[in-house]
């Protein structure tokens, strides 16, 4: 370590934690990563294992808003409520709702395309440093529709990603089959996305870039943070044991639960709830899939991985502390099952898994107000994956005192 390099605690071991484990200790910073449950245990264990580059579109927009009360009427719809949750979750829903407004709609689109175009450079870059580009499929996404009015009403999303440079393809007929063979008639036109890309399977891909961040010294530490604090010499974490760490920085990417964590300190209540995915995981063999499929009307995903096929996502608005419905995952196999005629679907793993989510669709980074050398990384929602190298860059660029890559006052902590 030379002089300017520091002590850093990072404080979760999903891929945001272990992506800014691995940018930080390849410039030499001292970093130890604590987390209760192991490495990418939690939602980077399970998800739909896109690196969706081109998904500038903010959840929180004025089609969702439309949409929102026909799928809250399908209790296993693309979108649910616990209703014993939703006294909790209308503060997130107040700011949901002000996000989708026109004027703070169009500064998110601006922020979400400048951080997917670092979140590209960064995650490629990484993974190349790592040596694990066998890891990413470069074969695209397609996203299917079962109407002309389903189509019609995409427009607006994609003349946004055509401003923003990004390459797509409206596919129908030949085109279409050719893209995924087997699929059901229902289906009369979709679009492609060639740049849109997937890992092998996304706790392979997050353990191989954490075997990254170890030869460049990073450690782990199983246990489970009980407090931050602030010692006479920096920052400190409390362990559930009793013993300290001490840090010259702590950065906070514990995903969903990052405000259990950082609440006490803070008089900031940063608006991050969780949106609850479900998803089921068929061995290999289960339909000859050629890419990722996007069945956007129904709020989920078919992906190709090393172990498999995995089927799942929707939203389910709930906490961290009720139990599964694994309903859900059993409901979108179904709906699988009739869109790919042939789906083998026995033998499935039912996952559920907790999406860090912000009502604006935009992640948390910078310094608690409180305490400048606690840094906060987490909130990335749907595209944590996607984003998590960006997010490391970031933190690496403030903890080193430079001027972020990128602009970040969308995604300033005190911004609501
Ligand atoms: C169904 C589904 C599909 C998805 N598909 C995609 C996709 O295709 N592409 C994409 O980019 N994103 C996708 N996502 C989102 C993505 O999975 C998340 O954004 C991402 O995993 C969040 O990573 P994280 O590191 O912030 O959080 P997590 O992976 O949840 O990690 C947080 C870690 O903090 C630890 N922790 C919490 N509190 C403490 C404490 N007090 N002490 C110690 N440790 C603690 C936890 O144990 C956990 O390991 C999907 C999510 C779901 C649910």
């Amino acid at each position: 370590m030379s002089h300017t390099d520091k002590r850093i605690v990072v404080i979760g071991a999903g891929i945001v934690g272990i992506a800014t484990a691995a940018l930080l200790s390849e410039q030499g910073h001292a970093v130890t990563v604590i987390d209760c449950s192991g490495i990418a245990e939690e939602t980077s264990k399970g998800n739909a294992a896109a690196l969706a580059f081109s998904d500038i579109m903010p959840l929180a927009s004025p089609k969702i808003l439309l949409k929102a009360p026909r799928w809250l009427l399908d209790p296993l719809g693309p979108l649910s409520i616990r209703p014993s949750y939703l006294p909790r979750l209308a503060p997130w829903l107040w700011q949901f709702w002000k996000a989708s407004q026109p004027g703070r709609l169009r500064t998110s689109i601006a922020a979400q395309t400048a951080l997917m175009r670092l979140a590209e450079t960064e995650m490629m870059a990484l993974v190349e440093r790592a040596g694990i580009g066998a890891m990413v499929r470069h074969d695209g996404s397609l996203e299917l529709y079962e109407s002309e009015t389903e189509f019609n009403a995409t427009a607006h999303g994609w003349k946004q990603r055509e401003l923003a440079g990004i390459g797509f393809e409206h596919v129908r007929g030949g085109r279409l089959a050719e893209l995924q063979p087997g699929l059901s008639p229902r289906f009369v036109a979709g679009t492609f996305v060639p740049g849109w890309k997937t890992v092998s399977e996304p706790q392979h891909f997050a353990r191989a870039l954490w075997t990254h961040a170890e030869r460049h010294g990073a450690v782990f530490h199983k246990a489970e943070v009980r407090t931050l604090e602030r010692s006479e010499t920096g920052p400190a974490v409390r362990l559930t044991d009793g013993t300290a760490h001490e840090a010259d920085r702590i950065v906070v990417c514990a995903g969903a639960w990052s405000t259990r964590l950082i609440n006490p300190l803070t008089r900031l209540r940063i608006p991050l709830d969780t949106e609850r995915g479900y998803n089921t995981t068929l061995p290999p063999g289960a339909f000859d899939l050629k890419r990722q499929l996007i069945f956007g009307n129904h709020g989920f995903v078919v992906t190709p991985l090393e172990t498999g096929l995995r089927v799942g996502g929707a939203v389910e608005l709930g906490g961290l502390d009720l139990p599964p419905n694994y309903a859900r995952s059993k409901s979108m196999l179904a709906k699988a099952a009739e869109f790919l005629p042939g789906l083998k679907t026995s033998d499935g793993v039912e996952w559920m898994g907790f999406r860090p989510s912000m009502p604006d669709s935009l992640p948390v980074i910078g310094a608690l107000p409180e305490d400048p050398s606690v840094l906060l990384a987490f909130g990335n929602g749907h595209l944590g994956l996607t984003q998590s190298a960006a997010m490391g860059r970031l933190i690496t660029d403030l903890v080193g005192g430079r001027t972020p890559a990128i602009d970040i006052a969308a995604c300033r902590p005190d911004r609501f």
